[in-house]
């Protein structure tokens, strides 16, 4: 026996799954039913009271989920994790555990735009109340704090912007004050960058886009990085306090490293409900087996269409980290020296209109609003997903009129800067 910790790529496809115990099936087999028989009576109290693993219904456990969650826990670092329905049901799922009416979490302002409204409208009705640190660094976001706040959040690398963030200096800070600092890690994903090695304690993905890669299924995963101590004091009653439907079981003490994910899964996956079907789980599982190689390519391609935008007399500017002299650069060796990613913006001379007919002249690229496709993807935020901002605003979120954005994906490269060129020229 090799005495070898198994490196990443091997974990990609191996960590969490076995040959199926009944069958003898190599490949991970959908479970696709939504209940599971009991052993005897016995058995049954075990499982609901959680003083035994097991699955009892597909809502809350199911083997094919299981081995995905096995999996992405091994890639991230982390003790235990969770998947669920999508990304944002992850941080909803994640807030759930953490938040109690009228408490505070702090988010940087560079996020996914979906994640804005969600942490800036949808939350309010839950009373959970974010406040957008000012800048970037650490000291912006500690400003922010007070006897409140139950959580920092930042995205590892920040979408559209090609954003790296300080993830030491910020959990520093979290540290100090001991508040949980949680990493949405979709855009870079394990493969470039892992946020518990740099002192994250939670860590989020939406897996709709580079796990599973291919554009066909929506997921979300929470992973715990085991490292936070919820019994230190009585801010996280939901981990520290006992739980009434459990027993007066304390959480935080009967599962120790791992209480957070079964917080997330038995209170809040239990109660709230956005379970993700094992079909979806099964599909995301095939596409994380090749997830180092597509990341890689993901950002050899990127590195080679930034530079090829770069030197083109159509295009104003270029903004990826992955480009010495972009301001990202430093960041980017130290954080995710592999690659920058697959996501990217830059400036296309002539404006508004401008920007509408390279999206239209385009014929590998598809035009839609997604991005982590092994397909290359464009989008002119300001036609569509920024439409309803006016200028200042459009301007403030990144998505001036000249703003095109790329998911560069797998292709030849070369086919993809003849297609941009072609598109360009016809400007
Ligand atoms: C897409 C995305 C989300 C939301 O994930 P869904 O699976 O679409 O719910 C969250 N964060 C980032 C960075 C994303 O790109």
């Amino acid at each position: 026996m090799s005495t070898r910790e198994p490196g990443f790529d091997t974990l990609a496809i191996h960590a969490g799954s076995q040959p199926d115990p009944a069958t003898g099936a190599r490949a991970t087999p959908i479970y696709q039913t939504t209940s599971f028989v009991f052993d005897d009576v016995d058995h049954a109290a075990a499982l609901f009271g959680l003083q035994a693993f097991g699955n009892i219904y597909t809502r809350i456990t199911n083997p094919t989920t299981a081995v995905l969650e096995e999996r992405v826990a091994a890639l991230e670092g982390g003790t235990a994790a969770l998947a669920v329905a999508s990304g944002h049901a992850a941080q909803l799922l994640i807030m759930h555990a953490l938040m109690q009416p009228g408490d505070e979490f702090i988010a940087a302002k560079k996020l996914y735009g979906g994640s804005i409204n969600q942490f800036g409208h949808s939350f309010k009705s839950f009373d959970w109340h974010v406040k957008w640190a000012d800048g970037l660094t650490p000291a912006d976001f500690e400003a922010q704090i007070t006897p409140k706040t139950k959580a920092i959040f930042i995205e590892s690398l920040a979408n559209p912007g090609g954003v790296v963030m300080d993830i030491n200096g910020i959990a520093e800070v979290a540290r100090k004050h001991h508040i949980p600092l949680i990493v949405d890690n979709t855009m870079a994903t394990p493969y470039l960058c892992r946020p518990i090695d740099h002192g994250a304690d939670i860590v989020v993905h939406s897996l709709t886009k580079f796990m599973g890669g291919h554009g066909n299924s929506m997921g979300g995963v929470i992973i715990d990085g085991g490292t936070f101590d919820w019994t230190k004091d009585d801010r996280y009653p939901m981990l520290s306090e006992g739980r009434p439907e459990y027993n007066d079981m304390v959480l935080a003490e009967t599962f120790g490293n791992f209480a957070f994910a079964i917080a997330c899964r038995v209170l809040g996956l239990r109660d709230l409900g956005p379970a993700i079907s094992p079909f979806n789980a099964f599909q995301i599982l095939t596409g994380i087996e090749t997830l180092p190689l597509r990341m890689q390519r993901h950002s050899d391609n990127a590195l080679e269409v930034a530079k090829f935008l770069q030197g083109h007399d159509k295009v104003e500017w270029v903004s990826y980290a992955g480009l010495e002299g972009d301001e990202n650069h430093a960041k980017q060796q130290q954080y995710m020296p592999k690659g920058a990613g697959a996501v990217f913006t830059f400036g296309v001379k002539g404006g508004y209109q401008a920007g509408v007919d390279l999206v239209s002249n385009v014929e590998i690229f598809s035009h839609l609003a997604n991005i982590g496709d092994t397909r290359s993807l464009i989008i002119h935020p300001a036609s569509t997903t920024h439409r309803q901002l006016n200028a200042d605003q459009q301007a403030a979120a990144g998505a001036g009129e000249d703003v095109v954005r790329i998911s560069v994906g797998i292709e030849d490269v070369e086919d993809l800067k003849g297609d941009l060129n072609q598109a360009l020229k016809s400007l």
